[in-house]
């Protein structure tokens, strides 16, 4: 069907796990390993690969992409914890929320774990990262996957988030939320085209969806010392991005969208063009959304 070609043309991503090893490593290791390293990517179409070939990503600095066909799930640098395998667009937002090694951060819906590991990263190991999920089975997996990577900075709770006491002094030092709460995961390229949908159950199923984004995005935006939240999904649907959004920054007036990465080619709808889209058409990645939150400086100063 034209969705499984759609899906054929999306590049394998390739995260590199920096707690483990550098770039530089994993490229050698990948020339020697019968790999062709083309360089650093300098346009979208670079990202369209074919048999042995790779490149650097152009938008994040530590991913390599990769022609459709490659599996690394038996391969050495996998099973080591050297490289992740994650989606592009899934990278965006511990990425963009970039929490300094020693801060405190949450992740509020953490399970399987590939954007724990990739928060425990970008703060090399350093702080205290507390990742709740309310599923004991994804979260077993995630121990796993967090052993194999070599995250050690992190706490993991079986826990509802809505129920998680924003006063606690626990978290009195949260400055970081990273939230990617449960979605229609309608951007999955995998999950798209599976039969007729009834229209009435399918809006009630995103307004259920919507309501629950809500009440978490609410809930993160209570921790007193809160910085920045980054609030994503691999939805499509405006429903769980810009309108979630739009309900949040009307009842929360302290915080307002921070612009994100202007040159990615695609944006939130208007008028929330600082959020970015992903697709598989205009980004080569499934279909996902990001929006970055930020407490204004003022109240932050208002603060006691
Ligand atoms: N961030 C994860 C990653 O990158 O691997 C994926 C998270 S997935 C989109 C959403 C997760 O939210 C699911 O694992 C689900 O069990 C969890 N969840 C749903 N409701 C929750 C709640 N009230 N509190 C905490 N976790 C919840």
């Amino acid at each position: 069907s034209a969705q499984q070609s759609a899906k054929d043309q999306l590049p394998r991503y390739v995260r590199v796990n920096t707690l483990k090893t550098t770039v530089e490593d994993v490229v050698d290791y990948l020339k020697r390993d019968g790999f062709c390293y083309r360089g650093q990517a300098l346009k979208l179409g670079d990202l369209k690969l074919e048999k042995k070939d790779f490149v650097k990503d152009l938008h994040l600095p530590e991913l390599l992409a990769f022609s459709y066909k490659t599996d690394f799930h038996d391969h050495f640098l996998y099973k080591a914890g050297h490289i992740i395998l994650q989606d592009k667009a899934s990278c965006l937002p511990a990425y963009l929320l970039h929490p300094p090694p020693g801060s405190h951060v949450i992740d509020a819906c953490a399970a399987p774990g590939n954007k724990t590991s990739h928060l425990a990263a970008v703060m090399k190991n350093k702080g205290n990262l507390f990742a709740f999920d309310l599923d004991a089975k994804r979260l077993a997996t995630m121990s796993t996957l967090l052993l194999r990577a070599g995250v050690t900075c992190h706490q993991l709770a079986n826990q509802d988030f809505l129920k998680v006491d924003p006063d606690s002094p626990k978290y009195k030092d949260v400055e970081y939320i990273l939230l990617d709460p449960s979605c229609s995961g309608s951007g999955m390229v995998c999950l798209r085209d599976s039969g007729p949908v009834d229209q009435e159950e399918e809006n009630a199923r995103l307004a259920s969806l919507a309501s629950f984004q809500l009440r978490c995005l609410n809930h993160g935006l209570k921790f007193p010392r809160l910085k920045r939240l980054i609030y994503s999904t691999c939805s499509i649907h405006s429903q769980e991005n810009e309108e979630v959004i739009s309900a949040c920054l009307l009842q929360n007036p302290h915080f307002r969208l921070v612009p994100l990465l202007a040159e990615w080619p695609k944006r939130g709808l208007e008028p929330f063009s600082q959020c970015l889209r992903a697709s598989t058409s205009e980004t080569l990645t499934h279909g996902f959304f990001v929006a970055l939150l930020e407490k204004h400086r003022e109240a932050e100063r208002a603060e006691p």
